[in-house]
């Protein structure tokens, strides 16, 4: 065993329910479904987090979650779905692990991010956008 779950999965040290697998990334359902048909995609290069996930991996990783995605439409005759994934703690990650969510939704099932907008005050919305700006600029 090693200290990471998803990376016990991916080398079968730890049983899952595997939807689709290929080079680079492997599918599964949720334990904790939020509906049934919850799906996991998960690439097979241990990253904690998106921003650690190697440039090389994230077309397959989309290529995965679009098949598992379509399957689920096609499956449970779903007329949407959510992809989310959760960076950090404090965003709500348990598992350190980069991974995407696939969760079916169907009509008044009570699922709701509770927000409250903002409104950005005279100006706020530009300087906001110059410091993420600035620092795209830096990186590339
Ligand atoms: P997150 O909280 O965004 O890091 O998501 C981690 C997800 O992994 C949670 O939704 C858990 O229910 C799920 N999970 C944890 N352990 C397992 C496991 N052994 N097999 C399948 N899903 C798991
Ligand atoms: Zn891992």
């Amino acid at each position: 065993m090693s200290d990471c779950i998803f990376c016990d999965i991916i080398a079968r040290r730890l049983p899952a329910e595997i939807l689709y697998e290929d080079d680079s990334a492997i599918s599964i359902l949720d334990i904790n479904p939020i509906h049934y048909g919850h799906a996991l995609i998960i690439p097979k290069v241990h990253c904690k987090d998106f921003l650690e996930l190697p440039q090389n991996h994230i077309p397959g990783l989309f290529h995965s979650a679009q098949i598992v995605a379509q399957s689920l439409v096609t499956g449970f005759k779903l007329e949407g779905f959510n992809i989310f994934s959760n960076n950090g703690k404090i965003a709500g990650q348990s598992v350190f692990h980069f991974h995407l969510h696939i969760t079916p939704r169907y009509e008044d099932d009570n699922i709701k991010f509770v927000l409250e907008l903002k409104r950005y005050e005279s100006g706020e919305m530009e300087r906001c956008a110059d410091v993420i700006r600035q620092h795209i600029l830096q990186k590339t």
